[in-house]
């Protein structure tokens, strides 16, 4: 029999999700405000509009249990990519040795879009509310590119311009991305740049300065804030993100209805939060209702940038020169930069305030794995289910394989399903270090958590005042 053979839950266009699901209203405490990182109050609905397109800044505090996908933006998902597929992993199950236990393994393939993750749930949603609103313009920084080509793919499709800071160091190391991009239309300047106020600070002082996502961040709101005409678009982290990719959680529910299972533990990894927070979402609604008390959900982070594992939940500027809104959640501290892991995409120092919550409150758990073991276990996934991972995936991956051993030692009949939010043709370089015996791990010592978290410079919020 064919080694690759595994079965798909593929659905119809039609049977594409009508609505996006949002988690605020059942959230075990109520959401905290965004806050102007200059006055330290919540950032008015007027100037939260000069940042982002009013569209989503409605959508980000809004307390309907759901919001409906307008059918023009719904069409265009089923267009170009949606819905996408759900696989039993029957592969990966036989490789790891875990066939005829009863343990499933499931995995919803957000690979397919056309720039192979899940960002363009989001990217396209918010450049369909841009151009509605007459925005000319979106501008935003991408780490590792996937976040940028997203966003240009995005913008290319509703005519919109697109203006890219990309972390200097991927600009160098990831020329495939820039070349995504460009071929979408959009500018792309590496960051630090000498365009911006924020970007010259760092560039004059070293023209070849590696960037960080914090310092590209800065880049893109202060270059938003200079023509009313151009807005800023964020690819992960807040509430209107992970409201987007609930798609992606709403269609896996369809495809476990549909073969009348229900998963036992929910898996993916977490930069920002965003896909796994859409993965997750409408499954977590059954949870805090008391309709599957018993879900465990479970988030991966690179043990070179454990936010939540090792953070603190406390208020934190979303970027290092502190242009951004200050928002509460996991974080390791904005000066914080880490390691120059593969998993580009995971190497955020804050994470999503709605995954925040659900961590706070136990609601949902999080674990730390070495990009080494991480990579191995997507090694294993290609040679089994034929699907190259993007190594943030991989961190998902490795988690599933562990939690299926677990299972199969515990004699345990478990329903297992992860996200992938990715594939990893843009990131071959750590496979290739993988295989060469070249790449290293890197543990964050507690002692610069501790320095990162005790800075002079953390914003000092009073709750009490709003
Ligand atoms: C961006 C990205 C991530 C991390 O971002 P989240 O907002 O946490 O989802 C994970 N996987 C892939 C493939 C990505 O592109």
């Amino acid at each position: 029999m064919n080694k690759y053979l595994n079965s798909r839950v593929i659905l119809n266009p039609n049977e594409t999700p009508k609505e996006w699901v949002n988690i605020i209203p059942n959230l075990p405490i109520p959401m905290t405000p965004l806050i102007n990182p200059m006055d330290g109050k919540p950032a008015s609905f007027e100037l939260a509009c000069k940042i982002f397109p009013k569209s989503c800044i409605l959508q980000d505090s809004s307390i309907e249990e759901s919001i409906p996908i307008p059918n023009e933006l719904r069409e265009i998902y089923v267009k170009t990519y949606r819905p996408t597929p759900l696989h039993r992993a029957y592969g990966l199950e036989r490789k790891i040795g875990i066939k005829g236990e009863g343990i499933k393994i499931f995995y919803k393939n957000e690979s397919l879009s056309p720039t192979g993750s899940h960002k363009p749930n989001t990217a396209l949603a918010q450049a369909y509310y841009a151009q509605k609103e007459g925005v000319k313009e979106l501008v935003t920084e991408t780490g590792a590119g996937q976040w940028g080509s997203g966003l240009s793919f995005g913008c290319n499709l509703f005519n919109l311009k697109c203006t890219v800071y990309m972390v200097r160091a991927s600009f160098l190391q990831k020329p495939g991305r820039k070349i995504l991009m460009k071929a979408y239309n959009a500018e792309v300047y590496p960051s630090p740049s000498n365009l911006t106020e924020s970007g010259r600070s760092y560039y004059e002082k070293d023209p070849e300065h590696p960037g960080s996502l914090g310092i590209a961040i800065s880049e893109a709101v202060e270059h938003s804030l200079s023509d009313p005409n151009i807005k800023y678009s964020l690819g992960s982290v807040v509430n209107f993100v992970l409201l987007h990719q609930t798609i992606i959680g709403q269609e896996l529910k369809i495809q476990f209805n549909k073969l009348h299972i229900k998963p036992d533990i929910l898996i993916g990894c977490m930069g920002g939060g965003s896909n796994f927070g859409g993965f997750i979402i409408p499954y977590i609604n059954d949870k805090i209702n008391g309709v599957q008390s018993d879900l465990e959900v479970i988030g991966v982070e690179p043990r070179a940038c454990p936010s939540v594992c090792k953070g603190q939940y406390i208020w934190d500027y979303g970027d290092s020169a502190k242009k951004a809104p200050i928002l509460k959640m996991y974080t390791l501290g904005h000066n914080f930069i880490p390691s120059p892991i593969h998993a580009g995409g995971l190497r955020y120092h804050g994470m999503a305030p709605i995954i925040s919550i659900l961590h706070k409150k136990n609601i949902i758990s999080s674990v730390m794995h070495h990009q080494t073991e991480a990579i191995a276990a997507g090694l294993a996934f290609a040679q089994a289910e034929g699907i190259l991972p993007a190594p943030e995936a991989c961190h998902a991956i490795k988690e599933a394989i562990d939690q299926a051993l677990k299972a199969k030692d515990n004699n345990e009949k478990k329903v297992i399903a992860f996200n992938l939010s990715g594939h990893g043709f843009f990131d071959l370089s750590a496979y290739n270090d993988y295989l060469l015996d070249k790449l290293i791990d890197y543990e964050l010592p507690d002692i610069e958590i501790h320095k990162a978290l005790t800075a002079d410079d953390m914003p000092k919020i009073n709750e009490t005042e709003f």
